[in-house]
């Protein structure tokens, strides 16, 4: 993604202009304010060159993190996803990309989803997580945060 995002300004208080090299849009990202201390270090992207200028790994778990996440770009905020879902062949069966947001890829994940929306209700962050992973995984899916 660095091809694609470039920081062609630095405003200062970890507010950037980002160029999108195939829409040409050059917009305003800023450092979540919780995560500027991790975005300042910069070890665990050291080895990945061409990764976004604002990705970040938590060195305990492992775990990828939008350092840019609430003012991330439009291209981001259509194809990042938080939970990515996949059938038991391992193809693509849906996306989450905000909050409980879903986007399915397939017929049967969207009848699924139609079915257990209702039991969701009144959830959130990660309970609402941990009890759709499970009817998912019930129901032969595998999903990666
Ligand atoms: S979601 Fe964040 S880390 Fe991922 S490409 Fe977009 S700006 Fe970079």
């Amino acid at each position: 993604m660095r091809d694609v995002h470039r920081v062609i300004e630095e405003r200062g208080d970890y507010t950037f202009v980002v160029h999108n090299h195939y829409t040409g849009d050059a917009e305003e990202v800023r450092v979540d304010p919780n995560r500027i201390a991790l975005f300042e270090d910069r070890s665990s992207i050291e080895g990945l060159p061409n990764a976004c200028p604002f990705l970040r790994f938590d060195g305990e778990t492992g775990k990828a993190w939008c350092t840019v996440h609430l003012t991330r770009p439009d291209l981001c905020r259509e194809y990042c996803c938080r939970l990515l879902i996949l059938d038991s062949q391992g193809k693509l069966a849906g996306r989450v990309t905000y909050q409980t947001a879903l986007i399915p890829d397939t017929d049967e994940l969207g009848q699924l989803w139609e079915r257990v929306q209702p039991t969701l209700d009144g959830l959130c962050g990660m309970e609402w997580d941990d009890a759709f992973i499970t009817i998912l995984t019930a129901a032969g899916y595998r999903v990666r945060r």
